[in-house]
């Protein structure tokens, strides 16, 4: 087809948040944009602890894609992965669900594959230590939260019982402090009235951090906070401590002062560490681009490959200035790339500025009726914080039907502790260990 009549081509990888918003620029512009996401979802990844402890059901933080962009006409999308990227001749590579292959071609091309988990090069963990990324995670999780109370409600060896009543978590970041305080809060909660032989508030949490505080990105005083309203909620929270092995018997973990200490817990989650994708990889050998230690594509200020500027990479996997990996930077990178896009298509004469980020803050929830919230110099706690999390996560929750859903949920939750989303898998059967013959 003639170059001078056929729309402009943009292909964006990721529906996440940098994908989402760099998408929404071409409304009506003339292009042909197709968007290709392996879950072919837009996934609010904030919100995945509620749906691991029951509080939202996985539709209400999971939409389609083709839902969200179903008024953008001029936008295709595809669930399929991309596996590689040929910059010569500006095709993308992807595998579709049953595994065959195909190939999209671009004029402007926009990456945002976001972070996998990192288990810091002790891959083996990641077996008895689910991690949280995706909507099969947090079922994966909510199935092994529900079945240790199960488990232990059936047993009569109160060892055991108390190795199923053991909830160890990694990472003391947002979501790890998120989770730990959700379990809690299911114990003593949701499901205090609920069993015969066990009482649920008996359910230990551990909450282990490498580094000196929890939510340290927060600062000095809301990590002192959160490590209160941590206590409060009984969850035990050890800092310095480095995870040396998980398996199916529990945790090891190092303290400071170099103290070997298994922990029994039947149950261990991991909220630590990010990684790129293999896509990272490929792209990075097929256009030179440099990797931080991470992974992740090192970017020019125009959020674009250098020697590149047909390719952006935005969201968590673009290194620019040491931005966080946290939504804003990828919504605000996402729309920038698709703005910069439609410069060119336009023919606007003028070069856009550099990518600058506006922080809007940031909040983690702690509690019923307790988060922290911080922008700039300015720290809001407790109830105060918690108007503001839940503001914000209004705001930000995708489609109107999600939002009021949502809304009726946590007014259930937060009211009388309820949680209506406890559907799990069946479990897998595992080698009989603790379990008495009849
Ligand atoms: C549990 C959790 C809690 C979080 N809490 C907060 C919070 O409270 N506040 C905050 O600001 N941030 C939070 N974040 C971070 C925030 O979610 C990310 O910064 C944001 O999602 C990054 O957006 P992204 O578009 O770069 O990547 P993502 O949102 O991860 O999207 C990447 C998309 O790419 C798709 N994809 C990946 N590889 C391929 C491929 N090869 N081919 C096709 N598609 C592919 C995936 O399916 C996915 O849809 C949290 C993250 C997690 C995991």
């Amino acid at each position: 087809m003639d170059d001078h009549v056929r729309p402009h081509r943009v292909v964006v990888v990721g529906g996440g948040f940098g994908g989402l918003y760099a998408a929404r620029v071409f409304r009506r512009r003339p292009v042909t944009l197709t968007l290709i996401d392996s879950a072919g979802q837009h996934l609010f990844q904030p919100l995945l602890y509620q749906c691991a402890t029951g509080v939202l059901s996985e539709g209400q933080i999971a939409v389609p894609l083709r839902r969200i962009l179903k008024r953008h006409e001029n936008v295709e999308c595809l669930r399929a992965t991309v596996t590689g990227v040929d910059p010569a001749g500006r095709l993308v590579a992807a595998r579709r669900p049953d595994g065959s292959t195909l190939r999209i071609p671009y004029d402007h091309l926009i990456v945002s594959a976001g972070l996998g988990q990192s288990y810091f090069g002790h891959d083996e963990f990641a077996r008895f230590a689910p991690g949280m990324k995706t909507i099969g995670d947090a079922l994966t999780i909510r199935g092994k939260i529900l079945d240790a109370f199960e488990m232990a409600e059936s047993l009569s060896d109160p060892v055991q019982r108390r190795r199923w009543l053991t909830f160890a978590l990694v990472g003391a970041g947002p979501t790890g402090v998120e989770l730990a305080g959700q379990i809690r809060e299911l114990a003593t909660q949701t499901l205090r009235d609920e069993f015969r032989h066990i009482d649920p508030e008996d359910a230990r949490v551990l909450l282990f951090e490498g580094g000196p505080a929890a939510l340290a990105s927060f600062g000095p005083k809301l990590s002192a906070r959160a490590a209160l309203a941590l206590d409060k909620l009984g969850v035990e929270l050890y800092l310095r401590s480095l995870v040396t092995r998980v398996d199916e018997t529990g945790i090891e973990v190092k303290a400071a002062d170099g103290t070997l200490t298994h922990y029994a817990a039947a149950t261990v989650l991991w909220a630590a560490g990010v990684r790129a994708p293999g896509l990272a990889g490929a792209l990075a050998r097929a256009t030179g681009a440099e990797q931080d230690r991470v992974g992740r594509i090192k970017v020019t200020p125009r959020c674009t490959i250098p020697g590149h500027p047909e390719i952006f990479v935005v969201g968590d996997l673009m290194a620019l200035e040491g931005l966080p990996g946290v939504a804003e930077v990828a919504m605000q990178s996402g729309r920038y790339a698709g703005l910069c896009v439609r410069d060119v298509v336009e023919h606007r004469p003028r070069e856009r500025k550099p990518f600058r980020y506006r922080d809007l803050g940031s909040a983690a929830y702690l509690s019923r009726g307790r988060a922290v919230f911080s922008f700039g110099r300015i720290r809001f706690s407790g109830f105060v914080g918690w108007v503001v999390w839940l503001f914000v996560h209004i705001a930000f929750l995708t489609g109107f039907r999600n939002r009021v859903g949502a809304v009726l949920s946590w007014a259930v939750t937060f009211s009388r502790g309820g949680r209506r989303e406890r559907a799990t898998l069946e479990p897998v059967p595992g080698p009989a260990g603790e379990g008495e013959e009849p």
